[in-house]
């Protein structure tokens, strides 16, 4: 049998169980005794012990990591609330991103997760395309056959024979004279597939700036990788 939290009234005529923040409260007519109240709530069980796993699911997924996460966007802290709802969809507000998942999502933490990395993904692609198309025109070279966004745990971008690129996502929380060296390194790559000096010298003549970008990635590089 369940615990419970008897309220008798005078005025009530029938029994009611109430089940709300994991606590069962059962309303009765004050003439009717313990025993029987005991008696009836064997029957409801089984509905009581549904209601309460049910409040338990989302009881859980309230707590960690759903109070209000700070991550950083261009190098700038950025609040992130968490709410439940009736859609799901993120809101940038003026005290920064609001995420609503809905109700019916079964795995709340998962949906979350997924749609602060869409949003940041839509974030970093649209900055990036911007750049890309900049220094392209400046490298003189044709835009890469392929954008792509990953998160990578030991770097910053890749490049490959058929001009894919691809950046890490964890970027987002740099400066974006930061984002640029990377690109720039990148493209760089679409000719010298190698860190040799040609290649350093090409980085050198967009970026010239090149070797202190380079440090900053490596002092703060850890910083800007999020968990869940
Ligand atoms: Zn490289």
């Amino acid at each position: 049998m369940f615990e419970y939290q008897l309220k008798k009234s005078a005025r009530r005529k029938t029994v009611a169980i109430k089940v709300h923040n994991q606590q069962v409260t059962v309303y009765a007519p004050s003439y009717i005794a313990k025993k029987q109240i005991d008696s009836w709530l064997l029957e409801k069980k089984t509905w009581v012990d549904a209601q309460l796993l049910k409040q338990l699911t989302v009881v859980d997924c309230k707590q960690y990591p759903f109070e209000t996460k700070k991550i950083c966007i261009y190098s700038e802290q950025v609040n992130v609330q968490f709410e439940q709802g009736h859609y799901s969809g993120v809101k940038p507000q003026l005290a920064g991103l609001l995420i609503t998942v809905s109700k019916r999502v079964k795995h709340q933490q998962l949906k979350y997760q997924k749609l602060l990395e869409e949003y940041l993904k839509e974030q970093l692609t649209a900055y990036i395309e911007m750049r890309l198309t900049y220094f392209c025109t400046q490298m003189n070279e044709a835009l890469p056959r392929n954008l792509n966004i990953a998160i990578y745990k030991r770097k910053w971008g890749s490049c490959n024979s058929k001009r894919d690129l691809t950046f890490n996502l964890h970027l987002i929380g740099a400066p974006q004279h930061i984002i640029d060296y990377v690109i720039v390194h990148e493209l760089a790559h679409l000719r010298h597939l190698n860190h040799s000096k040609a290649f350093w010298q090409r980085v050198e003549i967009f970026y010239p700036d090149h070797k202190s970008a380079s440090q900053w990635l490596k002092i703060n590089g850890m910083s800007l990788q999020w968990g869940f």
